[in-house]
């Protein structure tokens, strides 16, 4: 990435007064986390070698007066106007701060439903979120950016058809991403074929509803733009690690962190592609950087400025932290492993299964120098006490990953040449760092002098920039091809199956697209819903591309 696109970055969102690089905010980060001297320095070395990074409001506000740290928090949404409009609230103060906020709205009697109260009829979940939306809109995070919400509503909810089609025309409640929380007992009639089964039925209304029209509504939503998400209620509680404080209907906004409502998370992200040493993975330096990083995210618990005191109480009742990798895409790259492969996605299972492991006994470890959670009794961790009910996860790494200048969370490159505006829409061509490096390698090796290895060079990049990928490109070796696909070029089984791969070693969940082409059909939808289902999935976004007008990441213009 060109180093302008990253000051910019850094400039518009994370220095604060006084600072003027990275390493300044590096600085201050550190000095807030570390207990002494030497942890100050260690945490400062991992974030400014870009080993780990923490999510954007602890770059952004440790070791200031705003002080709130994480950037995951679910929030509790009853049936009265005064619960209604308390989580509105609690919403804005969290959005002030620079975190995202998740709510379930199932508690929200449907629409048309007497209320006692005014002998009137109730308005439903969804003309409440339009509530919400708004307030969205007018607070701007500490003037850095705009906030984000995760809107769910239970598949068996009676309005569930009108919420899967609340966001059909783009531009709609837009600063939500909208999810299905499905069960199994739906997904198991939607296999069995059953879809002239009434599945719902409207208390006032009569109305039924049945699983074809529910399943096709929501297949209809993602083949027309992506949209709503799809979260698996019973996989995201029978590993819930504390099934003692009840049950999980909430996560965050992008979707990688299930919660009790009230709780909060703070997460940090390894990037793997500067773990490697000789074509190798570097167990030594991922150990010490998955400890350093434990301790960093714990620490962030007690020093956090909690937005209001329930979050507070909930946080610190689990104490769970989000620790997760960036750059793995890139570090399969540098392996020269193909992302759709069966050794990438061993690769990436070991990986996990390694930083999941090593991240479970620092825990352990720090449970005995300080405390276990406080919850511990009746939760998963009885017979091995940690001082965090869930220590990974994978978040998106939208922010941190243009910082550390690598491929973000567990996504394959989106392209390896592209176009990207800023927060002030000026435009930055970018060109993928390995991607340019192993190319030279092969022109050289393919042309006769060097002009012809410049002309070649020139083609594939424009040709990049035309249509997104290397694969046409007749004169490049199968094995390059092979190795340097994007996320269009990967078929969407191979997704799912990495998304599964890495879901077998983390305690939340996981933040991942999966890409269709195009041509994509709606049978092919429903293939992967099921796909994840069997998989193990805790949820999931589908995009096929082209199926919404406004994007972040762009092909060139002229594409
Ligand atoms: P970053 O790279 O900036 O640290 P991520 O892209 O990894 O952030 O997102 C992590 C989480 O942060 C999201 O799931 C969401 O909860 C929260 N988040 C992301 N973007 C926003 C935003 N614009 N406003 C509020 N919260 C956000």
């Amino acid at each position: 990435m060109t180093s302008s696109i990253i000051d910019s970055i850094i400039k518009a969102r994370y220095l604060r007064e006084g600072e003027s690089s990275f390493e300044d905010i590096c600085r201050r980060v550190a000095k807030a986390m570390g207990k002494d001297e030497k942890e100050i320095s260690d945490f400062y070395e991992e974030m400014a070698s870009f080993r780990f990074l923490p999510n954007s409001p602890t770059l952004m506000n440790a070791g200031t007066k705003l002080g709130q740290l994480s950037a995951c928090f679910t929030l509790y949404v009853g049936d009265s106007i005064e619960e209604i409009f308390d989580a509105v609230k609690w919403g804005a103060l969290i959005h002030k701060t620079g975190g995202g906020t998740g709510y379930n709205f199932s508690n929200i009697r449907p629409e048309g439903e007497s209320v006692c109260s005014t002998e009137g009829v109730a308005s439903g979940p969804i003309s409440f979120m339009k509530v919400f939306n708004a307030a969205t809109d007018v607070i701007k995070q500490g003037g850095r950016r705009r906030g984000a919400n995760m809107g769910i509503l239970n598949v068996w909810h009676p309005d569930i058809l009108k919420f899967i089609e609340s966001k059909k025309n783009e531009g709609d409640i837009s600063n939500f991403n909208i999810s299905v929380m499905v069960n199994d007992e739906f997904m198991r009639l939607v296999e069995a074929g059953e879809f002239d089964r009434t599945w719902i039925k409207h208390s006032d209304t009569g109305e039924e509803i049945t699983v074809g029209s529910v399943w096709n509504g929501i297949i209809d939503g993602i083949w027309a733009n992506g949209e709503p998400g799809v979260l698996f209620y019973d996989e995201i509680n029978r590993k819930n690690m504390t099934p003692n404080l009840g049950l999980i209907d909430t996560t965050n906004p992008c979707g990688e962190q299930p919660l009790f409502h009230f709780e909060s998370c703070v997460l940090g992200s390894l990037n793997l592609s500067k773990f490697l040493i000789e074509g190798k993975l570097d167990k030594t330096a991922l150990e010490r950087s998955t400890r350093l990083a434990v301790r960093f995210l714990d620490e962030i618990i007690d020093k956090n400025v909690y937005p209001i005191p329930q979050i507070e109480e909930a946080t610190k009742k689990t104490r769970k932290i989000g620790l997760g990798l960036m750059g793995v895409h890139d570090a399969l790259l540098i392996l020269g492993i193909p992302y759709d492969s069966l050794e990438g996605r061993k690769f990436c299972e070991d990986t996990m299964e390694f930083v999941n492991k090593i991240g479970i006994d620092e825990s352990h470890r720090l449970s005995e120098e300080k405390s276990e959670f406080p919850a511990l009794k009746g939760s998963a961790w009885e017979d091995y006490a940690v001082r965090n009910a869930a220590v990974t996860t994978i978040a998106p790494t939208g922010t941190i990953s243009i910082l550390a200048d690598c491929s973000s969370g567990i996504e394959p490159v989106f392209s390896y040449a592209y176009t990207r505006k800023d927060t002030v829409q000026k435009t930055f061509e970018i060109l993928h760092p390995i991607f340019e490096r192993e190319l030279d390698k092969v022109v050289k090796s393919v042309a006769k002098n060097a002009s012809e290895s410049e002309e070649l060079k020139r083609e594939a990049i424009d040709t990049v920039h035309k249509t997104g990928s290397v694969q046409g490109i007749k004169w490049l070796p199968d094995d390059f091809k092979r190795i340097f696909k994007t996320a269009l070029d990967i078929d969407w089984r191979s997704h799912v199956l990495m998304q599964a791969a890495f879901q077998k070693h983390v305690h939340a969940s996981i933040s991942k697209t999966i890409n269709m082409p195009n041509s994509a059909t709606k049978k092919d939808i429903e293939s992967v819903l099921l796909l994840a289902w069997h998989e193990k999935l805790k949820g999931l976004t589908i995009y096929r591309t082209g199926s919404r007008q406004s994007v972040v990441l762009e092909l060139s213009s002229d594409s």
